[in-house]
């Protein structure tokens, strides 16, 4: 199973990171190890000072395929759940100023946590899908589906050109303006719509 992660997928959070547009989806992978479910504590790692959440909805493919047309991209995928590519944003700058990968910064363990709940598609209006973050009980994330750069569809076309999409794998389609960090002793609380998805704390 892999992780694949979308960035710069909203025009707001690529200006506050200082990035262009891109003019075609941007992806990076996230290794097995990474992942961290069921409101498991996320535990600070000792590699970096700078610690950010990036909230994001994620899908889950549930049909291996390759090359895939997009108007048949919907039929690769049946759920949606909420997750956080936490990212080391120091190392991340360091590695951008030098022009390295960005693996140390992003595809550490515990960097993908997702919600525990999936939300079937046929539930959702897949255009208009909204979410938020709250730190601490308060809200530093919100964002909607409506405005990705790439709509799932086209992620999974796009990414599935490149690199075989099979069962399991999970794709985080980019974050909205707000990113920001987290301290020891924060909580985070992710939503879809009104519905609680996840709630685990920073330790
Ligand atoms: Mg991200």
């Amino acid at each position: 199973m892999k992780i694949i992660c979308i960035g710069r997928n909203y025009t707001e959070h690529a200006k506050e990171l200082k990035n262009d547009v891109p003019s075609s989806p941007l992806f990076f992978m996230k290794p097995d190890v990474a992942l961290l479910t069921d409101n498991k504590d996320f535990y600070y790692p000792s590699f970096t000072n700078d610690i950010h959440y990036e909230c994001e909805l994620v899908v889950k493919i549930d049909k291996m395929g390759k090359c895939i047309e997009k108007q048949f991209a919907n039929r690769y995928f049946s759920k949606v759940s909420l997750g956080i590519d936490f990212t080391a944003r120091d190392i991340q700058e360091e590695c951008k100023a030098k022009g390295l990968p960005w693996e140390k910064a992003k595809s550490f363990d515990q960097s993908a946590a997702i919600s525990s709940e999936w939300i079937s598609k046929e539930e959702l209006d897949m255009e208009n899908i909204p979410f938020s973050l709250q730190l601490n009980d308060k809200v530093v994330q919100h964002g909607n589906s409506s405005d990705m750069l790439f709509s799932i569809s086209d992620i999974i076309s796009y990414v599935s050109h490149f690199v075989t999409l099979k069962t399991g794998d999970l794709i985080f389609t980019g974050t909205p303006s707000g990113v920001g960090p987290v301290n020891i002793g924060d909580k985070l609380t992710g939503f879809m719509a009104d519905k609680e998805m996840f709630n685990f704390s920073i330790r």
